[in-house]
């Protein structure tokens, strides 16, 4: 099936030539846009595109579309790739969000049934097609939100069965929508309750049970650890990631969140395809980050949630570093999986411009899912995935306008999304 788009006011975020795998530094500054063009997709791919004044009747004879679609001047970019998310869970902590604002503490909440131990719990007691369930309410609503790439995480099982239950869902979404779906393993996001006091033997169990199982059922594309004082150590970090690897499961850390723990220097020394949060980073980091090829993933949503200080993007990129943004949806810290809102509070409270915001949440965030070859641009034999705008004025309005609903049709795999 052939679907030829027309009359696309702007063309945004193409690529002709070389493909970039990630925009670093004034890299990002830099967005292809083609004005008053058009678009060709061939079954789940983009076969063609380019100006209207190419448009020929000769070449419109070739193409020999089977539909054609006129944008009537709209614009058309590709699909958010959101590269950390823990969609996959039971249940919500809402009142636990309230017990927050009304100063309870931590042991407060949890006796009260909140933190990532109790989400570990509802999780335990869903049934995997209700905890499917759930996850599809969630994923669908990224879908109109914007997103057609996603990184999921396990994390709230915390035993190998219920961490299997995780992954077997997060893969199921990737067979029940058309989001392109990447999984991690995250037994290391805490140390359970029969663990207490023992993390140590936890790390053990992660090693010697879980990964060899996970791997062996190819249940995980990445790897991933909560490498932060009161989770994991850079020592536990450095033998799951050890371990990992030994599988061909490359490492994405929860690095440097609360504090300057070390993650990022971990992440990077096994080869991390991403290191995400971030808020903890200075000029080590920074030099280590750009020796490397690591994606520096920031998750704006949380830090606002937490009521932190944002991480430096401003100064990450000055410096030259590549910036990735995604939601780090979760039931904890971030009950949003808008990457439109992550854009805003990127262009807000870490001062990004909206040409760096498009590279962060398209192409640097398909480089940190091992996406980059098919996803994040507008270009030929990568997938037709892309949205076309409601009347707009700008490419500023996107990250400006984060309420309204700019986005007016979905395309996934070259089909339209419809949410029945
Ligand atoms: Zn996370």
């Amino acid at each position: 099936m052939k679907r030829l788009f027309i009359n696309i006011g702007k063309l945004i975020q193409v690529e002709q030539g070389d493909l970039v795998q990630r925009r670093c530094g004034k890299e990002m500054s830099s967005l292809g846009i083609i004005e008053n063009g058009y678009l060709l997709t061939d079954d789940d791919l983009i076969s063609d595109f380019g100006m209207m004044s190419q448009l020929t009747d000769e070449r419109l004879k070739c193409m020999m579309p089977d539909e054609s679609v006129d944008v009537c001047g709209r614009m058309v970019l590709p699909t958010f790739c959101d590269s950390h998310t823990h969609l996959v869970y039971a249940g919500s902590r809402e009142i636990e969000f309230f017990d927050k604002l009304k100063g309870l503490s931590y042991s407060e909440i949890a006796a009260r049934g909140g933190g990532i131990l109790n989400s570990a719990k509802l999780l335990h007691e869903a049934a995997e097609d209700d905890l499917l369930k759930q996850a599809l309410l969630r994923a669908r609503e990224i879908v109109s939100f914007g997103t057609g790439a996603v990184e999921i995480k396990s994390g709230y099982g915390l035993s190998l069965e219920d961490e299997l239950k995780m992954l077997r869902v997060a893969r199921r979404i990737g067979e029940f929508t058309p989001l392109t779906v990447k999984t991690t393993f995250l037994g290391a996001h805490a140390v359970p309750a029969r663990y207490t006091g023992r993390r140590e033997e936890y790390v053990d169990e992660i090693i010697s049970e879980m990964i060899p199982v996970i791997a062996t059922e190819e249940l995980a594309d990445y790897i991933d650890v909560f490498t932060e004082e009161g989770f994991f150590s850079v020592e536990d970090t450095d033998r799951i990631l050890n371990a990992g690897m030994k599988y061909g499961l490359r490492p994405k850390v929860h690095a440097n969140q609360m504090s300057f723990s070390g993650g990022v220097q971990v992440g990077v020394k096994y080869n991390a395809i991403s290191v995400d949060h971030l808020e903890y980073t200075g000029e080590e980091e920074f030099r280590v980050l750009k020796e490397s090829e690591t994606m520096a993933t920031l998750l704006p949503g949380a830090t606002q949630f937490l009521e932190m200080d944002y991480a430096p993007a401003r100064e990450m990129i000055d410096y030259g570093l590549p910036v990735a943004i995604a939601t780090n949806y979760n039931p904890g810290s971030c009950p949003s999986g808008d990457m439109r809102y992550m854009m805003f509070l990127g262009a807000l409270k870490m001062k990004m411009t909206p040409n760096e915001l498009i590279n962060a949440t398209t192409i640097n965030g398909a480089y940190a899912m091992g996406l980059e070859e098919t996803h994040g641009t507008i270009a030929v034999g990568k997938k037709a995935n892309f949205l076309i705008t409601a009347p707009i004025p700008s490419i500023e309005f996107i990250p400006y306008a984060y309420t309204s609903s700019w986005i007016d049709k979905i395309y996934l795999n070259g089909r339209l999304w419809q949410n029945l």
